[in-house]
């Protein structure tokens, strides 16, 4: 229903003369008057059609105004339609009260007073289409909702559907890369194996240059023995040997770094570790990432005496490990790179690597929920975050 849409008021009174007189103060308001005789009349119209108001004597020869006002409320169409009784003789508080129980509205007092029967029956009509109003918005607003709700659940399917595929794919080329770099070893050990023989056995009977050759070869082939070894680690992480259990930081820590040690002596570094937590994580995946992550520590060194601090921020379900250098630091622009598979910012000459070992760490840290990044600012050294869900 539109804001200026009619609305119907029916008038009942058993005589045509006051039913007349309804209808000329009433026109004034622009709205369909309906006129009925009797109270059965009013009836059948109140069955056809939406009526916004019910204007009616109270005392009528076959039914009186409050026998119909029951009849009307027992519709449950009709519970909320308003009714305007019309009375000659004065009404008592009982009376009104038993028009009030049947839901009624207002009453009006004979010798009717134009203004305020139109008044009366404007503020009802008003109040009809208002109404009305707000129920198709409450409709239409209804409607949207649900349709909203049906295209987001079939995007939430799509999507549902999408990452499966993904995840299958995933694991396909995860399997497609274990099986080459796999594969590709046990030929290329043979390479080694022969032109480190062919090295070893004519030293010394070649030229200058040849001999270069050779070692350009061997350097090349051991290159390719460590990027197919990293690349072999990376599709291991998460595999069948994955398991989640609880795990003493500070103990993985420790063996890496014992681990290192012949690595730390030699770079003259000082390391030094807050108390860890007990975190949730499968331990040799985490030792991985502190080896990398130390590794590079010590190796992206500026000074002559690597300093490397790791810390842990504890909240109650997750904590935050950092791992601090005071290295050669990381331009800002590639602090995302950096974690992709064989990305470098460096020649292998300056500093040899495979460009694998961020990738490893945040296909395990991503794998045990949790999410890894830097802070860097060249010439400045790094920190290296991490988070965990504690144990
Ligand atoms: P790799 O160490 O084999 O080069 P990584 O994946 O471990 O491969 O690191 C990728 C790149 O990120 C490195 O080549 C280096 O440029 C940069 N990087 C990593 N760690 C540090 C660090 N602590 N300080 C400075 N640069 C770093």
């Amino acid at each position: 229903m539109s804001a200026h849409e009619k609305v119907n008021i029916l008038m009942v009174d058993d005589q045509p003369g006051k039913l007349l007189s309804y209808e000329v103060i009433l026109s004034e308001l622009g709205e369909n008057l309906i006129k009925a005789n009797s109270g059965r009349e009013a009836l059948e119209h109140l069955l056809k059609t939406d009526v916004a108001v019910v204007l009616m004597d109270v005392s009528m020869p076959e039914i009186d105004g409050f026998e119909l006002a029951e009849t009307i409320r027992q519709h449950p169409r009709f519970q909320q339609t308003a009714i305007i009784f019309i009375s000659a003789v004065h009404l008592t508080d009982i009376d009104r009260l038993k028009g009030y129980k049947y839901g009624a509205v207002d009453y009006i007092a004979v010798p009717i007073v134009p203004e305020l029967l139109r008044a009366k029956v404007r503020v009802f009509a008003e109040l009809y289409r208002k109404t009305r109003q707000l129920e198709q918005l409450n409709r239409e607003l209804e409607q949207r909702v649900t349709e909203r709700t049906e295209e987001l659940q079939k995007r939430a399917e799509a999507l549902q559907r999408l990452n499966a595929q993904l995840a299958e794919r995933n694991q396909e080329l995860d399997t497609f890369t274990y099986i080459t770099s796999h594969d590709l070893q046990e030929p290329l050990r043979m390479v080694t194996t022969y032109v480190q023989l062919f090295a070893k056995r004519y030293k010394g009977q070649l030229d200058a240059e040849a001999e270069q050759f050779i070692h350009f070869a061997v350097e090349g082939v051991k290159r390719m023995q460590a990027l197919l070894r990293d690349l072999l680690a990376y599709t291991r992480v998460g595999g069948q040997q994955f398991v989640l259990a609880r795990v003493d930081s500070a103990h993985v820590l420790q063996r890496t770094l014992e681990n290192l040690q012949a690595r730390i002596v030699d770079a003259g570094a000082t390391i030094t570790y807050d108390p860890l937590p007990l975190v949730l994580a499968d331990a040799s995946q985490l030792g991985l990432v502190f080896q990398n992550l130390v590794s590079n520590a010590l190796k992206f060194c500026a000074s002559a005496s690597p300093c490397i601090h790791i810390s842990v921020d504890q909240e109650p379900t997750r904590c935050r490990f950092a791992i601090r250098d005071n290295g050669i630091g990381i331009a800002p622009q590639y602090a995302e790179q950096i974690f992709q598979v064989f990305q470098r910012l460096h020649t292998h000459q300056e500093y040899p690597g495979t460009g694998m070992g961020l990738a490893i760490c945040k296909k395990i840290i991503e794998q045990h929920g949790g999410r890894i990044w830097v802070e860097s600012a060249l010439g400045e050294g790094s920190t290296f975050f991490f988070t965990l869900p504690m144990a």
